[in-house]
């Protein structure tokens, strides 16, 4: 498939590119352009995510958004206008679903938790959109801290206390290749997605 990579300089955008090349994808700069690509992926900042899309949605292309903290809404609203499927996982990883699964999993037996997130210095957005999304599935309004450090990647705990214990669920992501198989997984089933904007990595299990 031809895809247009918005953000191929990034963090995460230098490590999909050449696995997106290796699964068999021609790999374009979306900075050059959308016209003739299948679909387009957007890893870059929240602010530059609407007229990425705006772009993609007037060309017609589905995108894969992978950016955190931008305007939902607005991006859904745009995109059933234009009868475009779009997509967005606050986390690709494997383990960060499991994570969220999990906790909203053990909420219902342990009402009060708390929700640390540990990333990288350079991350703009805070909360973090898998921490935002985890506690939307918890449904109790857990608090959330962000911490912000060199030498982190993406981290985040769910501590859950009741009387006499508590209860931790953790996911280390240690290098931006665990980003790559969702990823991968929504450019398969983008074109299969109603128009709109679908969230979330279990909406593709089905
Ligand atoms: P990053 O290292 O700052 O990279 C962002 C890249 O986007 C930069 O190369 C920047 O280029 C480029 N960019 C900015 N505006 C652009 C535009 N309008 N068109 C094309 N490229 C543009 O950030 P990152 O760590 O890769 O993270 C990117 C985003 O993904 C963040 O929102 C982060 O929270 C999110 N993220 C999501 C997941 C997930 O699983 N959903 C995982 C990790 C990160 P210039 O510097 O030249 O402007």
């Amino acid at each position: 498939m031809k895809i247009a990579l918005f953000g191929a300089g990034g963090n995460v955008g230098s490590a999909l590119a050449p696995a997106l090349e290796a699964a068999g994808h021609d790999v374009v700069d979306g900075r050059e352009g959308v016209e003739g690509c299948e679909a387009a992926v957007d890893f870059t900042r929240p602010d530059s995510v609407e007229g990425n899309v705006e772009r993609c949605l007037a060309a017609g292309v589905p995108v894969v958004i992978g950016t955190t903290g931008f305007d939902a809404a607005a991006v859904d609203a745009r995109a059933r206008e234009t009868g475009v499927p779009c997509f967005h996982a606050p986390n690709f990883s494997v383990g960060a679903a499991l994570m969220m699964r999990f906790a909203e999993e053990a909420s219902r037996s342990f009402p009060q938790a708390v929700i640390v997130e540990l990333h990288h210095e350079t991350k703009r957005d805070a909360p973090s959109g898998t921490a935002k999304a985890t506690a939307e599935r918890m449904g109790t309004a857990p608090a959330i801290h962000s911490v912000r450090l060199p030498g982190l990647v993406a981290h985040q705990e769910v501590v859950f206390g009741g009387p006499g214990e508590t209860l931790t669920i953790r996911h280390d992501t240690t290098s931006r290749e665990a980003f790559v198989p969702g990823v991968l997984l929504a450019l398969e089933k983008i074109s299969e997605l109603p128009p709109g904007l679908t969230v979330g990595l279990d909406a593709l299990s089905g």
